[in-house]
């Protein structure tokens, strides 16, 4: 009997992956042949449900259908970056054995496995059941890259630090040579212990990455070709089918369908802020954000405030609910008078945005972020500079490549004072705004055309439905 393609998708159950996928369940979908099953958890499918349209966008596919795990969380865990030892943790030993049994079980044998590249216990069950697969890294290429050069990073005596001496070059990430410092490698590499659960699973992650049947990354050749190379020599079958948002939009056009914004949003996105931003000049306005995860303390906040009220320039600011430590239960910050009046003449604050139109807003000419992969690919892809503020994980990293390698903007890592805020801000928007725009327009446009037809993506993206379509148990 013939096998029908049936895909397995199953996401860390973040924003930045669960998004990532969505978009590459949905371009599978456009293809009649595969089927997709989505897996989320509870917790994730319901947020979705509450402040998308994904349920009316897929019931258009009679090839696809979500199906939802518990995640061995409390309902109240907070599920920000301060828990995401405890999210993996619970995914593993939760979710991963009633994982095992869908994949068992499924009415509809599945005959591809899309998962989170952290997911070290899909190789077994893959190779249990017999089926391909394919891991699927959210996060930057250049960060990957720096996960897989740990043991070399500790068998060198790189990490852990000797000393506190920050700017010390790093020689053992392959590539990297001469680019990288210390406070440059991603943050886990910071743990005083090399049993540190995170720096344990990365290594894990490493020796697990290598055994699937390849791993798709949400990049572009023009971006990260050199990485992509060093990638290959461990992981020979990479498909580089990013910036995937805009292969999706991509391929909807070129299927006559309509391309408009599709949120995948776990926060309720706040509408008003674009009729602001119409409002504003071209190019004026800084738009600020650190994402779903990230988090600040109440001093860090306040000197972000002062910063964009100083540099005078136009912000609108993404300031999403738990984000600031401590404001929630005791909201007892005396924002001081000056900040407030300001921010009315100037700014806009929500607590969700609809970043990819936001970014791509004419009067947008700055993104101060928390430089997570997705919000750097969503930047480059608009042409707009950056000032990165980078918190957790790959961030330090491609924060460090935005300011040195690719030069779209400045990296603000480990400081967080007003004057460097209004330093930063005022030589993005206004003292070495030609610069950064001329630099972030020729990336844009390397972007667009690695979805176009014929692009590196675009080929990319083809060879992995090929592969899926061909791939039998
Ligand atoms: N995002 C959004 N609205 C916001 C802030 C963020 O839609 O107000 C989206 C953003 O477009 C991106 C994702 O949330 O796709 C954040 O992913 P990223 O990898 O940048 O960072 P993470 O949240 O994983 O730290």
């Amino acid at each position: 009997m013939e096998l029908i393609p049936h895909v397995l998708i199953f996401p860390l159950p973040l924003q930045g992956p669960v998004n990532c996928m969505l978009k590459l369940a949905q371009l599978f979908c456009l293809h009649q042949e595969i089927h997709v099953t989505f897996l989320n958890t509870e917790h994730i499918q319901q947020r979705l449900l509450n402040f998308t349209d994904i349920q009316i966008r897929f019931e258009k596919y009679p090839n696809f259908k979500f199906t939802t795990v518990p995640d061995g969380l409390p309902e109240d865990n907070p599920r920000n970056g301060e828990q995401i030892r405890k999210i993996i943790e619970g995914v593993e030993e939760v979710s991963s054995p009633l994982f095992r049994e869908m994949v068992i079980n499924c009415e509809k044998p599945v005959t591809c496995l899309i998962v989170d590249g952290i997911f070290t216990f899909a190789v077994d069950i893959a190779k249990e059941v017999g089926i391909p697969l394919l891991y699927f890294d959210t996060i930057s290429p250049c960060g990957l890259w720096t996960y897989l050069a740990v043991p070399k990073l500790i068998e060198a005596g790189e990490i852990p630090f000797q000393g506190n001496d920050l700017d010390a070059l790093v020689n053992s990430v392959p590539g990297m040579e001469g680019i990288m410092r210390r406070r440059d490698l991603p943050s886990f590499c910071r743990a005083p212990d090399l049993n540190s659960p995170i720096i344990q699973l990365v290594i894990k992650e490493g020796k697990h990455i290598v055994q699937a049947q390849g791993l798709i990354l949400n990049t572009f050749e023009g971006l990260e070709g050199p990485i992509l190379s060093q990638l290959r020599a461990h992981c020979p079958n990479i498909y580089a089918i990013g910036p995937l948002h805009i292969q999706m939009k991509a391929k909807l056009a070129s299927q006559c369908l309509p391309n408009t914004a599709m949120s995948n949003s776990l926060w309720k996105e706040d509408m008003s802020c674009m009729d602001w931003l119409d409002k504003q000049p071209k190019r004026s306005v800084l738009f600020v954000s650190i994402g779903s995860l990230a988090t600040m303390s109440k001093a860090q906040f306040l000197e972000f405030w002062y910063g964009l009220v100083n540099s005078k320039t136009r912000f609108l600011w993404v300031q999403r609910p738990g984000s600031i430590i401590g404001l929630e239960e005791n909201n007892n910050i005396n924002v001081p008078i000056e900040l407030s009046e300001s921010t009315k003449e100037r700014g806009c604050i929500v607590s969700w945005a609809p970043q990819e139109e936001v970014l791509a807003h004419p009067s947008i000419g700055g993104f101060l972020t928390h430089s997570g992969w997705n919000s750097t690919l969503e930047s480059i892809v608009d042409g707009v500079p950056m000032i990165c503020w980078p918190y957790f994980v790959d961030q330090q990293v491609n924060s460090r490549y935005v300011g040195e390698v690719w030069k779209l903007g400045l990296d603000m890592k480990d400081v967080c004072d007003r004057a460097t805020i209004e330093r930063m801000v005022r030589e993005v928007m206004e003292l070495r705004k030609i610069e950064f725009l001329g630099r972030a327009k020729h990336m844009s446009k390397l972007a667009i055309a690695s979805v176009s037809d014929g692009g590196s993506s675009y080929q990319d993206l083809d060879r992995l439905i090929e592969d899926i379509r061909l791939m039998k148990i």
